[in-house]
């Protein structure tokens, strides 16, 4: 077929794909095209053809308009799980369509109220013989009505080479929930793109080429059925490893955390009115007074076919250069944690895959632009796969990187795009790291965006720049007019809109205090900590990296009491050399100019996978393979770490602490492993060992633990979310997972008493050690030591001065009584002194 219309097979408003909220349709895994917002209920052949597949739920069908050109339509998003209620079909599987016939009416309401999204993709699989040539986007469609044209492209698509290698054959039984239904196979898919191999599925007598979703589908495999796995080529062993970790996962193939972290905030708002207060989360402290400066994001309208491969690989070597040369430039004025954000997209924009992938897409006959995007698109969506919330910085990274290159193939810079004036708060939907360097962040009174996470790169890079923060204020925010006077409360995670006179000078005032005090408390921050009766406490920072490490040494910290080794190689593919790991250490242990370097060995599983260390597929990862279980479970890279970690110099520097201890069989098992590398490197002095208290199994072990190790420190992130059974990464549950809860307090003070007990020292290094609320309590519970995020220590440091132990232990004893972390909370925010209504613990 050398070209294809197609008709719209909905009344609705056409979108492009981008904007649907599941990253396979939006990464353009299954297809290309575009997907309609619905205002009808019935969907209509878009062309003539055949139903090539039409699954049991009728949630989406696909219609074949010639041999290897396919239409997918799936209307709304994760509607699978629906099991067809509000789906009637009005034709079957094999059987011969005209253009404009009903295919699929629906429940408008139901899906409404049930789905995610009603955004319907509609996708063409070609095989890669045809392209784009045209698409109505961005307005509404009536049925039939001209959407997409697709044309014969000039390259053919790059097959899997191929060697006459021997096949291999697996069995493989199906737990995907819903079988392999289109997010399943377009995984499959993705997951050979790089293999050298050719894969089939067999089952009841069908088969399907595996690098096909389309076909994959066709297929209707259904849960618990057995399919038979053939692969091959080369890489047909990596295939069939691959497909089966795919395929017989119980879970649902992509999980609720592989939604976009920062969906775009589409629903339209009411204005905002003069007095309001918007509510939102805090992503970097402090109060800001200043006039709404809406940032305007810049729409870059992408031409999908090029002129030709070689201009347009050209422009491409062209743009990523010149975002290479602008990202080294700013990177050599850069500290701390911008830093750290242009070094992760000088390497990203360097990955040679996805450059590939887009010289590939060129090769395919479409344009740099175009190219680049759909090559982004893959590695988010790739990332996504993953899970994990802490990808979210890398998929903000990717974004980012998108935009660069983009506003590079136009002729643009971010700075360009993105300069408002001093003094200004910046109102945004999203905010890229690029662009937040890209300002003048001394001219920059605060931020507040629209969507956002408080973990996100940019609320890092703002809290970094002392730049007041607050992010997921919902769309009303972008209603804000240029000029409306605004206070940005990021204390209370609150914005005042067009306040009055009265509050925004008081605000002013505020202000002024407060940058009055944070000089004060850095100046101070360089003597070491004592409570205000005098006893030391010692205050170190938690390091990710060696910009971390100068960072903290500028705010004051007397060390490093956890250093988080896992995010020091995430880049990675493959795990890093011994020498590699040796020579990282030494620089963060010379940065920190002395002072002591706790070194936690990986703590890598649960919430942090990494991709040079596949883990089998596990049900509950957060209870599975992590930490200290994970590195007894590959001995050979614990080893490689402990020996680079005993090499350090200067010898006494470093400690070595270990994740996720659960019982003194682990700490006595990795102590030979120390005795071990500490021989065959020929170091004879001892190393101080010290276990993370992160698992009420550890705090109630610790009188046992105590006696095994020099120290503990309490990791309260985990420590909260074990003993609370609540994810740590669980958006619904955030707001009740606080570390102040009476349970979590009771176990660190148990903890501290034992180590006390037996002469040794208790340190914080979870989350709870930075908020000033937390700090005092601890303390007063017997902890001796906290370790921050580099900003906090400051205030930190000055909070402890001006509280005597006794105040400490008076509140520990207090907040220990309470019934909820709300209590506890009230409590800490009282003035110092203050025992509150209740009753200290009984001695
Ligand atoms: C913790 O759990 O509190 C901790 C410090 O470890 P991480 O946050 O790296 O899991
Ligand atoms: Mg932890």
């Amino acid at each position: 077929m050398s070209e294809l219309v197609l008709l719209s097979p909905l009344h609705g408003w056409s979108t492009p794909l981008e904007e649907v909220p599941d990253p396979v349709f939006a990464g353009r895994m299954l297809g290309d095209g575009l997907a309609i917002d619905p205002l009808g209920s019935t969907l209509h052949a878009p062309c003539d053809g055949q139903v090539a597949a039409l699954p049991e739920t009728r949630h989406a069908v696909t219609i074949r308009a010639a041999p290897g050109l396919d239409i997918l339509m799936h209307i709304g998003i994760d509607t699978v799980g629906l099991g067809g209620e509000g789906f009637v079909a009005h034709v079957a599987a094999g059987q011969t369509v005209r253009a404009g016939d009903p295919l699929i009416s629906f429940d408008l309401d139901l899906l409404a109220r049930r789905a995610p999204s009603l955004l319907t993709p509609v996708l063409t699989i070609a095989d890669g013989a045809l392209h784009l040539v045209r698409r109505i986007e961005g307005r509404p469609v009536q049925v039939g009505e001209l959407l997409m044209e697709w044309s014969n492209a000039s390259a053919s698509p790059v097959g899997p080479p191929q060697t006459g290698a021997e096949t291999r054959v697996r069995i493989v039984r199906v737990a995907l929930e819903h079988g392999i239904h289109a997010r399943p196979a377009a995984q499959v898919a993705t997951a050979l793109k790089s293999l050298r191999v050719e894969v089939q599925l067999h089952i009841r007598g069908r088969s399907a080429d595996a690098r096909s979703a389309t076909s994959l589908m066709t297929l209707g495999v259904h849960r618990d059925e057995e399919v038979e796995i053939r692969a091959t080529g080369a890489d047909s062993q990596q295939a069939l490893e691959a497909l089966e970790a795919l395929l017989s996962r119980r879970a649902p193939a992509v999980r609720a955390a592989a939604r976009p972290a920062h969906a775009a905030v589409t629903a339209p708002a009411e204005p905002v009115r003069a007095g309001a207060v918007l509510s939102g989360v805090v992503a970097s402290r402090g109060v800001a007074v200043g006039p709404a400066a809406p940032l305007q994001r810049r729409v870059l309208v992408v031409a999908e076919s090029g002129a030709g491969i070689e201009q347009e690989t050209a422009e491409l070597h062209r743009a990523c250069a010149a975002v290479r040369e602008r990202l080294e430039r700013s990177l050599g004025a850069a500290r701390g944690a911008a830093a750290q954000v242009l070094e992760a997209h000088l390497v990203l924009l360097e990955d040679p895959q996805l450059q590939a992938r887009a010289l590939e897409a060129i090769g395919r006959g479409r344009s740099a632009a175009s190219a680049w995007r759909g090559a982004i698109g893959e590695s988010i969506a790739a990332l996504r796969e993953l899970g994990d919330s802490r990808m979210g910085e890398r998929v903000d990274d990717l974004t980012d990187l998108e935009h660069q290159v983009l506003l590079a193939l136009a002729g643009e810079s971010p700075a360009s795009a993105a300069a408002i004036a001093t003094g200004s708060i910046l109102i945004a939907e999203e905010l890229l790291p690029s662009q937040l360097i890209g300002l003048d962040a001394e001219a920059l009174a605060g931020i507040c965006l629209a969507a956002g996470g408080a973990t996100s790169h940019v609320s890092i890079l703002a809290a970094a720049a002392g730049i007041p923060a607050l992010v997921a204020l919902g769309p009303a925010l972008l209603t804000i007019a240029a000029g409306t006077p605004l206070i940005l409360d990021a204390e209370d995670g609150q914005l005042r809109v067009d306040p009055g006179e009265t509050h925004l000078e008081r605000a002013r005032r505020q202000i002024a205090q407060a940058a009055e005090q944070r000089v004060r408390e850095r100046e101070l921050a360089q003597r070491e900590c004592r409570t205000a009766d005098g006893v030391r406490i010692e205050v170190l920072a938690n390091l990710g990296s060696l910009a971390d490490a100068e960072l903290a040494v500028r705010n004051g910290a007397e060390g490093c009491g956890l250093l988080r080794t896992e995010f020091l190689f995430l880049e990675r593919r493959e795990a890093p050399s011994e020498a590699e790991q040796q020579c990282e250490y030494q620089r963060i242990a010379a940065a920190l100019a002395g002072r002591p370097l706790t070194i936690r060995t990986l703590d890598i599983g649960g919430d942090k996978p990494i991709p040079y260390l596949p883990l089998p597929v596990e049900d509950n990862p957060a209870l599975g393979l992590r930490g200290i279980r994970t590195s007894l479970w590959r001995a050979d890279l614990l080893d490689q770490q402990l020996r680079a970690v005993l090499a350090v110099e200067p010898l006494g520097q470093c400690r070595l602490l270990l994740p996720m201890i659960t019982d003194v069989a682990e700490v006595r098992a990795v102590r030979e492993r120390i005795a071990a590398a500490s021989r065959h490197i020929g170091r004879s002095a001892a190393i101080e060992l010290g276990v993370m208290i992160e698992t009420p199994a550890s705090a109630l072990m610790a009188e046992a633990l105590a006696r095994e190790v020099d120290f503990f420190s309490v990791g309260t992130n985990d420590l909260t979310q074990y003993t609370l059974a609540m994810d740590r990464g669980h958006p619904q549950l955030a707001a009740r997972l606080d570390g102040l809860h009476p349970a979590v307090l009771r176990l660190i003070g148990r903890t501290a008493q034992a180590a006390r007990a037996a002469g040794r020292r208790t340190a914080v290094c979870g989350g709870l050690a930075s908020d000033p609320l937390a700090a005092p309590i601890l303390i007063g519970l017997g902890v001796h030591e906290l370790s921050c995020v580099p900003v906090a220590i400051p205030r930190i440091k000055t909070l402890l001065g001006s509280i005597t132990l006794e105040q400490c232990r008076t509140r520990a004893e207090a907040a220990l009584a309470q019934d909820s972390a709300e209590a506890v909370r009230a409590l800490a925010a009282m003035p110092a002194g203050h025992r509150g209504a209740v009753a200290p613990l009984e001695a």
